[in-house]
């Protein structure tokens, strides 16, 4: 089968198509990969944001359809449909049991860059591939685990069911789940990209009133107008922090920040008002620490730094809510989708993202 590979940090994806696949083992699902959103995340593991082993298939938001199973499978059959969860969710660890399946206590085998039991099942030229997140949605096939899968309605269109499973369980998540947003509140969201857009039409949906949309690219800000922000900030025309005081006056209950940056998890929190909550949703490098004085951050202004890690999210509570409410057309799921390409596309949609020409591009699977 076809795959985009990452062979080593920095180098463009390579399209092969010699890759081969072996059979789901136990507990194992294969997927005939229809859809892939080219996510920053995958960009980060190229450019070494996330260091993962190489040579991998990256790839970790897609949908497809169940072409096999292997042993012991029983939620899933070939011919059913399914969104695919870039962390798998055991249902019996101890995060799992208190009800945060986000922090599955499985998800840490990811980091080996193989299945669950730290071997991957594609190969290249003889030699193994890894698959980024246990799942490699950049290939034409992926082999996954059970748990990583989440059955949807063959009726679901699987390129708007690829995007819920990274970027929009992440944004929606993060408002709807991480932050608690309360009718009428201010909210600000640092970085307008495929996640960013989803904290603001999250946001909306949690009835914030005023969504102040923060980016650099005015690009950005036009997609940020359409998904419900109310009010736009460019860090170009002067302080960022400063722009929102003037807009707010005391500044916003709840600050998000979507690039992963030092500077702009700062920002975050220097705009909350006080007892607002800063919510950390962007990827930092592993380098980046960050320096608060305790007493008035904390204690005298009560603000709050709260992490979020796949929007807090239940995949199979989540999915389906999603999906509903995409059904309702209060999400915006199809505008999320700048262009759909082939998987040779993939470097071109790496540098689409960058330049922040697009909210999403989906690779579309020949098969
Ligand atoms: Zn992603
Ligand atoms: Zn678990």
């Amino acid at each position: 089968m076809k795959a985009a590979v990452l062979t080593e940090v920095g180098s463009d994806l390579e399209i092969r198509d010699d890759v081969e696949v072996a059979p789901p083992g136990p507990g194992e699902v294969a997927i005939e990969v229809a859809a892939s959103g080219v996510c920053h995340s995958d960009l980060s593991v190229q450019n070494g944001t996330i260091p993962l082993p190489t040579p991998m298939v990256l790839g970790h938001e897609g949908a497809g359809i169940v072409t096999d199973v292997g042993a012991d499978v029983t939620t899933v059959k070939p011919g059913d449909h399914v969104a695919l969860s870039f962390v798998p969710r055991c249902g019996v660890c101890q995060a799992c049991r208190r009800g945060q399946p986000y922090l599955c206590e499985t998800a840490a085998m990811q980091a080996a860059g193989g299945m669950l039991d730290g071997t991957t099942r594609l190969t290249s030229g003889g030699a193994p591939l890894h698959q980024m997140a246990c799942l490699g949605t950049f290939g034409q096939t992926a082999v996954v685990p059970e748990i990583s899968t989440v059955k949807i309605a063959d009726d679901v269109p699987l390129p708007i069911a690829a995007l819920i499973g990274c970027s929009v369980l992440t944004g929606v998540g993060a408002a709807l789940n991480t932050a608690t947003i309360l009718p009428g509140d201010t909210v600000a969201v640092i970085g307008c990209g495929g996640v960013g857009l989803n904290i603001i039409q999250g946001a909306r949906i949690a009835g914030a009133e005023r969504i102040i949309a923060v980016d650099q690219f005015t690009s950005k800000l036009d997609m940020a107008k359409q998904f419900g922000a109310t009010d736009l900030v460019n860090p170009d025309d002067g302080d960022t922090v400063g722009q929102v005081m003037t807009l707010t006056e005391k500044g916003v209950h709840s600050a998000f920040e979507a690039i992963g940056l030092e500077a702009t998890i700062m920002q975050t929190v220097d705009m909350l008002r006080p007892g607002g909550e800063a919510i950390i949703v962007g990827v930092p490098r592993l380098d980046v620490m960050l320096s608060f004085n305790a007493a008035f951050t904390f204690l005298y202004l009560n603000k709050s730094v709260k992490g979020c890690w796949y929007g807090s999210a239940d995949v199979h509570r989540d999915v389906p809510k999603l999906i509903s409410l995409w059904q309702d057309e209060d999400l915006k799921l199809d505008e999320l989708i700048s262009r759909e390409i082939s998987v040779e596309d993939v470097n071109g949609a790496f540098q689409a993202m960058e330049s922040g020409e697009v909210a999403r591009s989906v690779i579309r699977h020949s098969h």
